[in-house]
């Protein structure tokens, strides 16, 4: 068994470090306290993520990708998720689907948003339609040669900066027909109609979009009519494991801070990381991290092996499951360790706090992670989490 990162992810792995340093922290305490970032360091961003050839590294180098396997993704956005207003965002990282797009899909959306001239939101989640899509009443009705997209879509993730939405839609208001539709967001009819404020500060915004009779060519349906879950779970897997890489990255500058912090801050005569009870804390914090960094390490490399893609799913859950789980435990003690100082905004432990809560919720809350694992537990054993295959 050999658990070396190899020279490869190293060096992905120094890049997006070097990267977070010099581009990402000097723009956290500007976007914390105006609420968002000039539109001229949004495009200065953009321009450094290309040059440090960190766009698109989740699509193959034929589409315009970077091509990185599954470890150097992993590695890469740990480093970026030690970032505070979710700036690891300004790395664009195209819907995983949109590899299955016909070559003219390819080539007017997937190429150019690698290159970072477009941009997708990702849009399934309406007001009765979270954890279960099938729910989903935005439907897209077929008639003379097209479709009539209706409906409405909440928490858009990045639909302000997004060009273009995939939309999650049932055909003919069919459940057993969810589909994915490639919608421009200047076609007539698709409207924004809120942008509500979250607890973190995130460096796009979540908007509400209503689509109001818009009519789609059939070329705009991604894979097939029908297939809309299946590409989705694909989309759920790669999210999955990118908020995990996150959290991590999180919880480390978290810990990192803690324990500075803890040797300098005297009180009671000595540095307050002689109290034993500030000590556990930082062993807890430690350990947690180890637990996390080795179980997403590891599943990253047994996909990079070729791991069946049952088991992909099954272990990306108890990945982002724990991961999420483990960054708040852990950047709560930090925040603990570090006592009213914690508390401020401008300590990026602070931020963290807030930024990671909502990784409990998205792409599948805790309670849904849980509901497959122990689906799969009862489907193929307990040995799909115990065992070492
Ligand atoms: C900031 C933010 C950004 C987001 N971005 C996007 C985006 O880009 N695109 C998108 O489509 N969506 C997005 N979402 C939506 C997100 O995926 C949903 O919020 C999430 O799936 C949960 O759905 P819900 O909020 O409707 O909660 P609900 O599904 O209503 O759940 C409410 C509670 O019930 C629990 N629950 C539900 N079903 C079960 C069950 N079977 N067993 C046990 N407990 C259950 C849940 O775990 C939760 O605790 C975003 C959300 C947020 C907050």
């Amino acid at each position: 068994m050999d658990l070396r990162i190899d020279e490869t992810a190293a060096q992905w792995q120094r890049r997006a470090r070097a990267f977070t340093e010099t581009m990402l922290y000097p723009v956290e305490e500007t976007l914390e306290l105006q609420g968002a970032l000039p539109p001229e360091t949004l495009a200065r961003l953009r321009r450094a993520v290309v040059e440090a050839g960190l766009n698109a590294i989740n699509h193959r180098i034929e589409d315009g990708g970077k091509g990185l396997s599954q470890l150097e993704q992993v590695v890469v956005n740990e480093e970026v998720g030690r970032a505070t207003g979710a700036l690891w965002a300004v790395l664009w990282h195209p819907p995983l689907p949109l590899r299955y797009g016909t070559p003219r899909q390819r080539a007017d959306y997937l190429q150019p948003s690698c290159r970072g001239e477009r941009r997708a939101a990702y849009a399934i989640t309406e007001p009765d339609a979270g954890s279960d899509p099938s729910r989903v009443r935005t439907r897209a009705d077929f008639a003379r040669g097209k479709f009539v997209l209706s409906g409405e879509k909440w928490f858009v993730t990045t639909g302000d900066q997004a060009d273009y939405l995939l939309v999650h839609a049932h055909v003919d208001a069919d459940p057993g027909k969810p589909t994915l539709f490639i919608v421009d967001k200047d076609l007539p009819g698709v409207r924004v109609t809120r942008v509500p404020k979250f607890m973190h500060t995130y460096v796009y915004e979540h908007p509400e979009f209503v689509f109001d009779r818009v009519e789609l060519e059939s070329w705009r349906v991604l894979g097939d009519v029908g297939q809309g879950l299946e590409l989705t779970k694909e989309w759920f897997v790669e999210a999955r494991l990118q908020i995990a890489a996150n959290c991590l990255g999180a919880a480390i500058r978290a810990a990192q801070i803690a324990e500075r912090w803890s040797n300098e801050r005297v009180q009671f005569g000595r540095a307050i990381r002689e109290f034993q009870a500030i000590e556990f804390m930082l062993a807890d914090m430690a350990v947690e991290i180890m637990a996390h960094k080795t179980l997403l390490y590891r599943v990253a490399w047994e996909i990079d092996q070729g791991l069946d893609r049952k088991l992909v799913h099954a272990r990306a859950s108890a990945v982002k499951l724990f991961g999420s789980e483990m960054a708040g435990r852990v950047i709560d003690k930090a925040l603990q360790i570090l006592g009213g100082r914690g508390y401020m905004r401008e300590n990026p432990v602070e931020r963290l706090y807030r930024d990671i809560r909502v990784d409990r919720i998205w792409e599948g809350t805790s309670e849904i992670q849980r509901a497959i694992i122990g689906g799969q537990i009862r489907k193929r054993g307990m040995e799909t989490y115990t065992g070492w295959v």
